[in-house]
């Protein structure tokens, strides 16, 4: 059974490649860049699916918050299409798909829900634009509809990711590693996060059960806010937590619809990906950056 995974080649997708494979699947990843078991958006469009796909993922997206890319208009644009044309070209593929896939699985964030410092979200929450990013997150997750059905869709809104190697942890690392780590203020903002491992089980979860439709969140169910992490965080590194970063420093670093990222967050809950019957690895933020922090780098 092979799975074709948009951006396998990032922080998500390689290390949902890797647990697929080992969980007794095949990979085939479509990627900008050439390579064995790879193929490019050109030949997609071009040439429709490959044949004898069991399910479809699309993690693919420019990296919002790169820091060495300045928040200009032509950086918008370009994390804007990176996630809706290629939504876009993987579910005209599936619609024109002969053979079709079992299931298509998406991902956005929780930053289509507005942060709200009392307000619970959930799946059944309703979503509005409020900022360039959410509006982009009700494009993103629009433009994998399928018309008439041809197969599953689950969409997952993913939290921050939490594993060694890539995103948030990865650039807290070093900081934290010199006793310079710290909350980012005001420190009180919700922190929705996942551990890796959940993700990919989310993944294999959304593959493998044949009822599951719509949308899922992709948090663990512990409700931490950033202060929170940043302890679990340090204590797991046995360092202090004695240097927070000031919410200016990031407006003037990221811009302000990126800063809000970090600065602002929301109350969200899985309630559905539970009701589901979906159950966590990783529940609790002080058990998953242990095993974050003393696992052997890759
Ligand atoms: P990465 O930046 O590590 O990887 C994304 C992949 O997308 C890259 O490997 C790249 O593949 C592909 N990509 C990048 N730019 C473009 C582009 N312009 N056009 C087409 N493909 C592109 O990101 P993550 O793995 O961290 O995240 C994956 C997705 O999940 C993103 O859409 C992100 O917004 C979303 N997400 C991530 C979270 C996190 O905490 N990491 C949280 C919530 C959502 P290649 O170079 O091979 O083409």
């Amino acid at each position: 059974r092979t799975v074709l995974v948009a951006g396998g080649t990032g922080f998500i997708g390689s290390h949902l490649c890797k647990f697929l494979q080992k969980n007794g699947y095949g990979i085939q990843v479509i990627s900008r860049m050439p390579g064995p078991l790879n193929i490019s958006w050109n030949d997609l469009s071009a040439k429709g699916l490959p044949d004898k796909i069991h399910a479809v993922i699309n993690v693919a997206g420019q990296n919002v918050l790169d820091i060495k890319q300045r928040w200009t208009p032509g950086f918008k644009q370009n994390v804007y299409n990176s996630r809706i044309n290629t939504n876009k070209i993987l579910s005209n593929a599936i619609m024109n798909a002969t053979k079709k896939p079992k299931v298509f699985i998406t991902i956005s964030g929780v930053g289509i829900y507005e942060p709200d410092s009392k307000k619970e979200y959930n799946e059944y929450s309703e979503v509005k634009g409020y900022d360039f990013l959410s509006k982009m997150c009700l494009d993103w997750e629009k433009a994998a509809f399928l018309e008439e059905n041809p197969c599953r869709h689950v969409n997952i809104r993913s939290g921050v990711v939490l594993d060694r190697d890539g995103g948030m942890v990865q650039q807290l690392y070093l900081p934290f590693f010199f006793g310079l780590g710290g909350p980012v203020l005001p420190g009180s903002q919700y922190l929705p996060w996942i551990h890796m491992r959940d993700l990919c089980r989310m993944f294999l979860f959304c593959i493998e059960n044949e009822k599951l439709n719509g949308i899922l969140n992709g948090v663990a169910p512990q409700i931490i806010s950033n202060s929170d992490f940043s302890e679990a965080f340090a204590k797991a590194m046995k360092r202090p937590t004695l240097i927070p970063v000031p919410e200016f420093m990031l407006n003037i670093l990221l811009g302000r619809d990126r800063a809000n990222m970090l600065t602002k967050g929301q109350r969200v809950y899985p309630k559905r990906a539970m009701d589901m019957g979906f159950s966590y690895k990783y529940p609790n933020i002080e058990d998953a950056c242990r095993e974050i922090v003393q696992k052997p780098s890759e």
